[in-house]
């Protein structure tokens, strides 16, 4: 037996005596686990994965293990993937800071920065929130204004910042500023970490058509925060935001995972709500779910290759924006194929007899159209591919 068969076993036991079987259903998305100061849990099940997954490192498995992580190689990494999705174990945390911030740290941070924030993130003791978006800056990114003026030996924080998700129950923040008022616009951007019980941050909730308020709007008046909570160089922020959302649109595609219902999923409702389709109609709805499914399974390769150029640390910018694109407009596809087949039944809002899960789709479908925008619109994608993957030239 090889290394690696033998890690594959060894995974196995270890998941199906660690995960406990109400840890390998759909996760339901109020049923997320954040991490941070606010740590809770609905049930001892989700506490008990939780621990466990974060004393082997297994938030992040593939980080150093100096950092927190769970140093696996990538080979090892892809089977304890495939053994997770095996036996549908739920993540048993979601991060931003893990997601996103973290390789960035991973790859632009000082020794002593990766030192002090990576380990806290590892173990899920922080919740991160993105301060990118600004009222008149969003699929324009770089035309962001809240600024950063130095003073001695920290920064003083002014402006707002809109859209961020889970602000208000955010431990702290990887925001974009401004600190070259007279550089050209992409070359005055700086990154910064900042906690959000710092003096002078105010976060406003913002209510969504979904029936849930994860956005809000931050305002920064005279914030201080100390230079060491700059990441990279002064000015040199842009390289930075863009490796971010390189990870963010490789990030969101993840959601698949956790998103409720699955693909998976939309087979047993067909079965369930159609079981004898006959009419004309019926059978065109059952091969929309057909090719909703098949599509899933070509993402799922697509996405296995990028991994593998990004192992490879190859270029996989224009892959991500394709990963990001397909992605967010497939399961919004999904969701209406999915609305179609359970007709009227999928309209409750809430009471009216339904289950847990049917309720949580119509939530779910209104949301979907949310992540063909978050991330970077599908238009947005659509540009960075015609550039970078196409090599078209700019829209003059
Ligand atoms: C669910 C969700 C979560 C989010 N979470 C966060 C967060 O945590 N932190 C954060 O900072 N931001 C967050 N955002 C904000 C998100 O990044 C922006 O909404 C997004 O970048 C679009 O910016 P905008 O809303 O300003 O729209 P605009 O940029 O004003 O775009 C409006 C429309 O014009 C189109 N458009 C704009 N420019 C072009 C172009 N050059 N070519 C073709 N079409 C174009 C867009 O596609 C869109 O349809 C989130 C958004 C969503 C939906």
């Amino acid at each position: 037996m090889t290394d690696i068969e033998q890690f594959r076993l060894q995974t196995r036991e270890w998941l199906e005596a660690n995960c406990p079987t109400s840890m390998r259903t759909p996760m339901p998305i109020d049923e997320m686990v954040w991490g941070g100061r606010n740590l809770s849990f609905v049930s001892e099940d989700q506490r008990l994965w939780f621990e466990r997954m974060r004393d082997k490192g297994w938030f992040v498995p593939d980080w150093p293990v100096g950092y927190g992580g769970g140093g696996l190689d990538p080979q090892r990494l892809a089977v304890l993937e495939s053994e997770m999705r095996r036996l549908r174990c739920r993540p048993p945390q979601i991060n931003l800071g893990i997601w996103m911030l973290g390789p960035v740290l991973l790859e632009f941070g000082t020794e002593e920065q990766k030192r002090e924030l990576l380990p806290p993130m590892a173990r899920g003791e922080i919740r991160w929130c993105q301060g990118f978006s600004e009222p008149n800056a969003g699929s324009d990114l770089a035309s962001l204004q809240t600024s950063a003026r130095e003073d001695g030996d920290a920064f003083i924080i002014n402006g707002t910042k809109i859209w961020t998700s889970y602000g208000n129950m955010s431990d702290w923040m990887y925001a974009l500023v401004r600190t070259g008022p007279k550089e050209p616009k992409h070359a005055g951007i700086s990154l910064i970490v900042l906690d959000m019980n710092s003096a002078g941050v105010n976060v406003e909730p913002i209510d969504l058509i979904s029936g849930k308020s994860s956005f809000c709007q931050v305002f920064f008046d005279d914030v201080r925060v100390p230079k060491r909570q700059l990441i990279g160089e002064l000015n040199g922020g842009w390289p930075l935001a863009k490796a971010l959302l390189q990870h963010e649109r490789r990030a969101m595609s993840k959601f698949s995972e956790i998103s409720l219902p699955t693909h998976f999923d939309l087979l047993e409702y067909l079965r369930r709500y159609l079981p004898d389709a006959s009419s004309p109609g019926e059978i065109a709805l059952q091969q929309r779910a057909v090719s909703c499914l098949m599509e899933e399974h070509a993402f799922r390769l697509t996405h296995r290759r990028i991994n593998e150029t990004m192992r490879a640390r190859q270029d996989a910018s224009g892959l991500m924006a394709i990963s990001k694109l397909v992605h967010s407009e497939q399961e919004r596809d999904k969701f209406e194929v999915l609305l179609d087949v359970m007709g009227q039944r999928a309209l409750g809002w809430s009471g009216d007899g339904f289950s847990e899960r049917e309720l949580a789709l119509t939530n779910t479908w209104l949301n979907s159209f949310a992540q063909t925008i978050a991330g970077g619109s599908s238009e947005v994608q659509l540009n960075v591919i015609a550039k970078r993957v196409l090599g078209l030239p700019e829209a003059k």
